[in-house]
């Protein structure tokens, strides 16, 4: 069976503009694919180092595995992971940092944006910032995943993960897939303010948690002006286009408070065994280190690091 890996970084709640990016796919070709999702811990450092210490960040990894669990992903079938508990992973990536030179690193156009957005520069920003794609390259070849599930931004790292596939390829013989990248309908569902894309750091979404009172409010304060995206989420939930934002608002409103209501129902009941949680990704630890072990047996194996 061909493999799925994808993710995200375990920084707050998962919103809509995931849901139809990536989470939608995820849940639609879990019997399809072997999907393994990643809960990028490690990955929130490189631009909330200062900021997301202790308890944020093991409350955001159960958030989000919470989240994608609401939204339909079956335990069963999908492995969950957190990327600071494998090891390997960090193997990986220190292999793989050998195969990109720092202009090609620099020349990411989501790090550049990313790093913009954050007020920093090539000069300033930690080394960790601009090697995330290779380290990001490692979670997807680790497991040799064959199919990445994700929004716009992320395919400069998809070409990246690639290039490194071929470049091990070519070097050592034929050990990794070269992914492909997958993006929905909606690569890039803008945000509530209408003007960037929906973004966990952003404050313009619309959480799959919200609940139908916020999910009320939200929409009513929603940027209505030139340019707005309120009728991107009418395609989404089915309400036809209306110029009287007085009608157009609450007819929204109750379609997104449809499609949310099954997904708060399951996080509900999840929410009452959370045991349960830590032993999903007890086993998808498990599971991957004996995936990992195997892939870097056959990589030290091609690079002639057997004594
Ligand atoms: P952060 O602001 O912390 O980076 P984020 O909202 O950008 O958070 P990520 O964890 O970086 O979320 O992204 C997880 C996955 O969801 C990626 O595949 C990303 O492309 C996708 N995604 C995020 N936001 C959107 C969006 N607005 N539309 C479509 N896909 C999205
Ligand atoms: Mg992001």
């Amino acid at each position: 069976m061909q493999r799925i890996l994808t993710g995200e970084r375990t920084t707050g709640n998962l919103h809509i503009g995931h849901y139809f990016g990536s989470l939608q796919s995820r849940v639609a070709l879990q019997d399809e694919y072997e999907t393994f999702i990643i809960l990028a811990d490690m990955q929130v450092l490189y631009d909330h180092l200062e900021d997301e210490k202790g308890k944020a960040i093991r409350d955001n990894v159960y958030l989000a595995l919470l989240d994608n669990l609401a939204a339909g992903l079956d335990p069963e079938k999908t492995t969950f992971f957190v990327q600071s508990e494998i090891p390997e992973l960090a193997e990986l990536a220190m292999f793989f940092s050998f195969l990109v030179s720092v202009g090609r690193a620099k020349r990411n156009p989501t790090v550049k944006a990313e790093m913009e957005q954050a007020g920093t520069s090539y000069e300033h920003m930690n080394l960790g910032f601009l090697c995330f794609p290779v380290s990001q390259a490692a979670d997807i070849l680790l497991p040799k995943a064959n199919l990445v599930p994700v929004g716009e931004d992320q395919i400069p790292h998809i070409e990246q993960t690639r290039e490194i596939a071929r470049r091990f390829n070519t070097l050592f013989g034929e050990t990794f897939p070269v992914p492909d990248y997958l993006v929905s309908d909606f690569p890039r569902l803008p945000g509530l303010d209408g003007k960037s894309k929906m973004s966990k750091s952003l404050n313009n979404v619309i959480n799959l948690t919200d609940d139908e009172e916020t999910v009320n409010r939200k929409i009513k304060k929603a940027y209505s002006g030139e340019g707005h995206a309120l009728f991107t989420y009418g395609k989404l939930f089915g309400v036809e286009p209306d110029e009287r934002m007085g009608a157009f608002k609450p007819a929204l409103a109750e379609s997104v408070n449809a499609f949310l209501e099954p997904i708060r129902a399951r996080r509900r009941e999840l929410e009452k065994e959370p045991g349960f949680l830590r032993e999903i990704l007890d086993k998808g630890r498990d599971r991957v280190r004996e995936i990992g072990a195997r892939t870097l047996a056959e990589v030290k194996d091609r690079m002639g690091m057997v004594y």
